[in-house]
């Protein structure tokens, strides 16, 4: 271990969100082989949360139409926490039939990219939420809420931090354990990120908070700099980079979870994950995917990877 940063956490935990979030917008089906392969190498490299696959109407989410079989193939981890999101009543029942440890639920702060998203108020879907809370109860099955647009929205701009507070209240009262702040559009700035967790902190209760950023004007991992400050230990990312938001125009992908591995365990933040493993991984979904994703250290390789002095050429500028 190099050098560490005083006031980080010495641990995080990072979900992998490459197999939902990732590869949900890509529009050539990934065979359901092919991303028990992706799944199992992200667990042989140490990644044991994953949001792991949705349950939604496979007319308007074909790639997800797999999610139960993806499921059932890890069921049996009893060291994976393996959750899955879930737009609606009939996705709440699928998830519980095919036995996720938990559901994660999703609405916007934002009401327009709510309406575009799931074609609900915010008000409808917090109202179908507590229905969906009612299904869970007594099956084990734990909630996750997601608030969507947390760091500001494509079509509104600006979203204010009380409309964030508020949402994550609501979620606290409906018993989810676990609130992500999404960045679905690449929208949050390290400030932002701050002044968010500062106002959330007060009101999260025994609930987690987990931050989801996208990399879209480069700033992703700075924003991760930037929860870790605020003492923020849990982190979604994808793999390679995968992923985007089919609803938002030019989103690009979420960080890279081999690059927020890299920077977590270069700022002295243990992970449990093994970069090389990971940026295995990476190159896997390349192969899968058959075209080259954004994440940077699976090309660089990790800082103290060095080479022959005479396999590499100065140069002069
Ligand atoms: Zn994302």
């Amino acid at each position: 271990m190099g050098a560490v940063i005083a006031g980080f956490p010495d641990r995080a935990v990072i979900t992998e969100v490459g197999p939902r979030d990732g590869l949900q917008s890509e529009p050539a089906f990934v065979s359901t082989s092919e991303k028990i392969r992706l799944i199992q190498a992200l667990l042989d490299a140490g990644l044991r949360r994953f949001e792991i696959t949705s349950f939604v109407s496979p007319k308007a989410v074909p790639q997800m139409r797999d999610a139960a079989e993806v499921l059932a193939a890890f069921r049996d981890r009893k060291d994976a926490h393996l959750t899955a999101l879930v737009p609606n009543m009939r996705g709440a029942e699928a998830a519980i039939e095919a036995g996720v440890d938990a559901m994660v639920l999703f609405a916007s702060a934002s009401e327009s990219h709510n309406l575009k998203n799931v074609n609900r108020s915010r008000a409808g879907s917090l109202a179908g939420f507590s229905e969906i809370a009612r299904l869970a109860e007594g099956t084990g099955i734990r909630l996750q809420g997601a608030i969507a647009t947390a760091f500001g929205c494509p079509f509104e701009g600006d979203v204010d931090v009380g409309a964030v507070v508020d949402q994550a209240r609501a979620y606290v009262d409906l018993g989810m354990d676990h609130i992500t702040l999404g960045d679905t559009t690449g929208m949050a700035t390290p400030a932002l990120v701050i002044e968010r967790v500062q106002e959330l902190k007060p009101i999260l209760a025994d609930a987690g908070l987990a931050l989801h950023f996208h990399n879209t004007r480069g700033v992703g991992l700075a924003c991760v700099y930037a929860g870790l400050s605020q003492g923020i230990t849990h982190y979604e990312s994808s793999i390679g980079g995968l992923g985007g938001c089919p609803f938002v125009p030019r989103a690009t992908g979420n960080i890279a979870t081999e690059d927020l591995a890299y920077l977590l365990v270069e700022s002295g933040v243990e992970t449990g994950t093994d970069l090389d493993r990971l940026i295995e991984a990476a190159q896997l979904a390349e192969r899968i995917l058959d075209r080259e994703l954004p994440g940077q250290v699976m090309k660089a390789g990790h800082r103290l990877r060095t080479a022959p002095m005479d396999s590499v050429r100065t140069a002069n500028g």
